[in-house]
Parts: C-alpha cells; structure tokens; sequence
C-alpha cells in the first residue's frame, strides 16, 4: 500500500466504495487521515463496513463540513452530463475534488528512495482503445528485462494498493479518460496515447471534452518522454505542441501503417515489420508476424506503443523482441485459445463495440464469426467493410436476429448460445479457418459480463479439444 501524505489528522470524504474507493479509504488511515466513506448503494456500504470501515451520509447538507477534500470513483460523474450531489456540493464549498491516481501522484515519492541508485519511475498509458494491452504487454517487458515493476489502475488493483516501490521499481498505470480528467496530481514520468476513436461522449460532453481529459496526462506533469499515436488528428496535434521540432526526440510518435522516418525518433509497424528510427537511423526492426500474442494491425500499433516505452526506460530492442514473443496477451482480447486440425479457437469477448470488432475481424481470415449478444445502438452498422474476411456468421444473443438481417448475404446460422455457435462453428470449420468470438455487443443479455461471456466460449472450446 502507499500511504496518503499530506491528510494527516484531517477528514477526508471518499466517494464510491468499489476497489479504488475501498483502497483509497485503507491508503488515508495509513497516512493518519479519517476517511468519511459513503456510496449509494447498501451493498457496497456493507462491504466497506465489513472491511472495518464506519460510513456517513454524505448525502446530508452537514455531511462536508470540515473535509479537506472529496475523493471519487471513476464511475460517478463530476462534470458532466451533471455532477453527481456530493460533488457538486463540495464544489459550492471550494473543497478540492480528486481522485486516487492524484493521491498517488502526490504520495508516491519517499524518504526511502534516498538511498536507491534509481528512483522509480511511473509510465502511464491512455486512449481509447488497446489500453489495457499494451499496459500488460509494458508491464511483461519489464519482467523478462528483470526489473521491479507493479503494474495497477484500470488494470488488476488500484494505484493506492500497489507496494512500495523497490530501487529501480518502473510502475505502470492504465488510465481512464474519467480518471485523466480529475486526478489533481499527474506526473508520470513517461506517457502514452494509444489512439482516439469516439467514446464516453456524454461524460466528456462531447470529442473535444473527451480529448481535453486524456491530454491532461501530457500537459499537467510534464513526463520526460511522451509516446504518443499519431495516426489520428489529435494525436498528430499533440506530438507537434509537445515537441520543440521534428528532430526533439521528446516525443516518441508510433504509428500501426505509417512510414515516420523524419522525426527525433519514431516507431511503426508496416506490413507485419516493426521499425525504430531515432535521428534519421534506422534502430532496430522486429518481425511481428510471428508473434502469436499480437495478432492483427491493431496490435502491431499496441506493441509500437509498449516497445516505445521500454525503450525510454532504457531496455535494448532484443530485450523486447524476446518478450514480445513470451506474451500470452489479455483473456478476451484476441486470445488464442486453442487449436485443432488446423482451426485455431480466438476469444476477443472485449470487443463489445463495432469499432473493437471491426479490428479482431481485421486480424484474421478465414473466419467463422461468432457474433450478437445485446447489440447497441446502430447494431452492427459499419461492420461492412470488414466482412470479406469471414466465411460465416454464427448468432447468438438478443440481437441475433436483428444482427442476421444487418448482415444480409453473408452466410449465417441463428445459434442463440454460446454452446450451440461453438459447437456448429467447430463443426463446420475446415483447416485454416479461425473460430472468433468478437461479439460486437454487450453481454449482459446472457452474462453478468464480457469475462464471464468470454469464459464459457473458452469452456465450450477447451471441452471440445
Ligand atoms: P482498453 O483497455 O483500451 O479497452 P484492450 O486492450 O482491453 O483496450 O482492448 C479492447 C478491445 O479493443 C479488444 O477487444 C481489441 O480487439 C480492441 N483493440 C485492442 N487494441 C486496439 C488498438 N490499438 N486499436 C483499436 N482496437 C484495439
């Protein structure tokens, strides 16, 4: 755990009592606060209760006064559509309104590291999609090099509850656009943006709100080096306001397809080869092509982005290579699950959206797609481009019907669970065809969640191998 400073002796609300709310409250009675706990819902309140924690209303008119500040979750918005209560009340007071990564930024450093050779350094990772991946793929990097590394936010456990960190520690962080946008405190000392793409419009009010919150990360601290994807408007603007010129290699910009040979230093991935050019110089190049646990161009721009970040910590290209090769990649997210006569089962449950299925449909060939589940608005509109690659559609879920009239001439079978597409799917496959779960749906109609979804498709697959 590390300890909250700066509250010592003084009341401070927590707000929203999941796994950072609860980590949170642990994190500021080791640094001598009082935390005021509440959450709306009795069952958490139960939790925390449970955890040895007394809560109050935070609700009531009284409940903030004498706080020093209000820390919340990531879930409960602060701005928009509309603050949630509490919050807004503590903005009428002027009590300052933070959440754990600023608590994490402010508390991180400590006496101890007097003594280390190396202090420890954070990298943070945002953007819309592949977060989550390339915070792994960082964090296993890392491990192979040998160094110390934790990895938590959005990914495994909160910031607040990670160790200490040893001399040399590298930490990594995913971070959310709700969390970029409040956090007090954020100075990593290397950042990456994977890529923008449209998302959580309505708590940004908008793609320039949304914009504003993740770049935070890049503006407010200052990291001394910044990976930054630049195949996007957005990230093109930032790497330019961050760099002094093309040559300053500040700026670290990856691309998934573009050839950036004329920058400080640059790393890309075209047709399947990763190259790193620093001053003009080619550095080093990796065939990804072989690389079982990244598949597809999507993934390719996931790596550019965690090689880059190895890299400004100092790790040699070799080094990464290897490690690239012993990534098992994330459950859900293009997993490989199995192979049998020659048809490998892929398990991408995360792409609950068209655009993440619209990328696992990219990755393959020869696929036969299992696909539906409760479809969001627009159903699978925009799918079109990308259903070259697939032999069939299998269809299960709410939307299985609505999905198979979207989709028109592709050949298709309504299957309606899981156990029935897995089993007609294998069934049907010929050697070289891919059997892929990429949904583009929530889960919720069949499943508590994507994981759950994505752990009877491995279920069903592992039975049948
Ligand atoms: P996040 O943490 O940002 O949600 P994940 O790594 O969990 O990202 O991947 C989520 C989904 O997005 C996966 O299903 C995958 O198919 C897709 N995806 C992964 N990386 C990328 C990327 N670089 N660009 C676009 N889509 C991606």
């Amino acid at each position: 755990m590390i300890p909250v400073t700066g509250y010592s002796g003084r009341k401070v609300a927590v707000l929203g009592l999941g796994r950072s709310g609860l980590a949170t409250a642990a994190a500021l009675v080791a640094g001598g606060a009082e935390p005021l706990l509440w959450d709306d819902s009795p069952e958490a309140r139960e939790k925390a209760e449970a955890a040895g924690f007394a809560c109050v209303d935070l609700t009531r008119q009284s409940a903030l006064e004498g706080v020093a500040a209000l820390i919340t979750s990531p879930g409960i918005p602060h701005l928009y559509p509309k603050p949630n209560k509490v919050i807004a009340r503590a903005m009428e007071l002027g009590i300052p309104v933070d959440n754990d990564i600023g608590l994490f930024f402010r508390s991180f450093g400590s006496r101890d590291w007097d003594d280390f050779e190396t202090p420890p350094k954070v990298i943070c990772v945002t953007g819309s999609n592949g977060k989550s991946t390339t915070t792994a793929l960082i964090h296993h990097i890392l491990q192979v090099a040998g160094r110390p590394t934790q990895m938590a936010g959005n990914i495994g456990k909160g910031v607040l509850s990670i160790d200490p960190p040893q001399d040399g520690e590298v930490v990594v962080l995913e971070l959310s656009s709700y969390q970029t946008e409040l956090a007090r405190a954020l100075t990593p000392d290397v950042a990456v943006f994977t890529n923008l793409s449209p998302d959580h419009l309505d708590r940004h009010d908008g793609m320039g709100g949304y914009f504003a919150a993740k770049r935070r990360l890049f503006v407010e601290g200052g990291p001394d080096r910044a990976v930054i994807g630049v195949d996007e408007l957005e990230g093109r603007f930032m790497a330019g306001q961050l760099s002094m010129a093309p040559e300053d290699d500040r700026v670290i910009r990856i691309s998934s397809g573009q050839k950036l040979e004329g920058f400080g230093w640059s790393v890309f991935a075209r047709k399947g080869f990763l190259a790193e050019w620093r001053r003009g110089k080619q550095m080093a190049s990796i065939d990804l092509r072989a690389v079982a646990g990244l598949p597809g161009a999507h993934n390719h721009q996931n790596a550019c982005a965690a090689y880059a970040a190895g890299r400004a910590v100092g790790i040699a290209p070799k080094m990464i290579e290897g490690a690239f090769h012993s990534f098992a990649g994330l459950p859900h997210r293009s997993q490989l699950v199995g192979e049998r006569n020659g048809v490998k089962f892929v398990n991408d449950s995360k792409a609950t959206n068209v655009d993440s299925a619209a990328k696992a449909l990219q990755a393959f060939q020869n696929i036969r797609w299992i696909v539906g589940g409760m479809g969001k608005e627009g159903g699978l509109t925009g799918l079109e481009p990308h259903l070259g690659s697939v032999r069939k559609a299998y269809l299960i879920g709410h939307s299985a019907r609505d999905f198979a009239v979207q989709i028109g001439d592709l050949p298709q079978e309504i299957c309606e669970t899981m156990e029935r597409a897995v089993a007609r799917a294998a069934a049907e496959a010929e050697p070289g065809d891919v059997v892929l779960l990429a949904p583009a749906a929530a889960s919720f109609d069949q499943y508590a969640n994507f994981e759950k979804r994505g752990e009877d498709f491995v279920a069903r697959v592992k039975a049948l191998l």
